[in-house]
């Protein structure tokens, strides 16, 4: 099977594992399956993510790694007319995504306005200044394509809520008066759509595991997979029993232990099909 997994919330809680989950993957993989981590977290770059889940006992390869900042960068890499230059207004890990695909990153500042980008790609920015905003936002009403890493509003860090990349979305999208013309992260079909490209596969034949009703959740029922809801992170099991029949996911599970059966059930039922 293939497995798309959150992380914050599913295989980790802030910097502490959540008991069980890393090992639950590993069986997985031993299995036969792939796991493909996918989170809207836009800050990092994926070898970042590589030594955290692998200090944790998580299967990981810097290939199994799709934050919204390398679905962003492999989608730019599609684009016609191509994009040559981006300016990033977002975290170093960004940056370098963009990098990789062979796309110029450039700051949001003068030198990189008379670069003339092709887009203004946003994510997290914790340098985020007027200035930066301000420049944003003229390369936008300029031409640049107007690309989101994700919409999230909020994020829960340990001092509490901090305002997430769509806070910064929203404010240039508010200054250079245009919508985003591409959101990539959950819950939009994107995010999931490049991790199963990248193995040949369609989010249609994945299993997505994640914490969020809104996100994890909804972006798999809009790209056709389906889901196993963790009870570990955001959502309460009576949130997740309000929920619309139609935005339901196909199991819920309250720890690893669950989240093993979960699998072996899904995986059954695709046997049986
Ligand atoms: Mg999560």
């Amino acid at each position: 099977m293939l497995l798309l997994v959150d992380l914050d919330g599913v295989v980790y809680r802030g910097s502490d594992p959540v008991p069980g989950v890393a090992d639950v993957l590993a069986e997985r993989v031993a299995a036969g399956d792939h796991v493909l981590y996918c989170t809207n977290n836009s800050s990092r770059y994926r070898t970042e993510y590589v030594r955290i889940l692998g200090s944790m006992g998580a299967p990981v390869q810097p290939d199994w790694v799709f934050t919204s900042a390398r679905a962003t960068a492999l989608e730019l890499a599609q684009c016609d007319p191509p994009v040559r230059v981006a300016m990033v207004l977002g975290a170093p890990g960004l940056s370098h995504e963009i990098r990789d695909v062979g796309i110029r990153p450039v700051d949001p500042d003068g030198r990189g306005l008379s670069a003339d980008p092709d887009a203004v790609v946003v994510g997290i920015d914790r340098h985020l200044t007027y200035e930066r905003l301000a420049v944003a936002a003229q390369a936008v009403r300029e031409g640049a394509r107007f690309v989101a890493t994700n919409r999230d509003p909020v994020f829960p860090a340990a001092e509490g809520l901090m305002p997430g990349a769509g806070s910064i979305v929203a404010a240039l999208e508010t200054a250079a008066r245009r919508a985003p013309d591409m959101v990539v992260g959950k819950p939009g079909p994107i995010l999931f759509e490049a991790a199963a490209r990248s193995v040949g596969m369609t989010p249609r034949e994945a299993v997505v595991i994640g914490d969020g009703a809104l996100t994890d959740i909804a972006a798999a029922g809009r790209t056709g997979a389906r889901s196993v809801l963790m009870l570990t992170g955001v959502t309460s099991r009576a949130e997740a029993e309000a929920l619309p029949p139609d935005r339901h996911p196909t199991l819920i599970a309250a720890d690893a232990g669950e989240l093993r059966s979960a699998l072996l059930r899904l995986q059954g039922g695709e046997a049986a099909a």
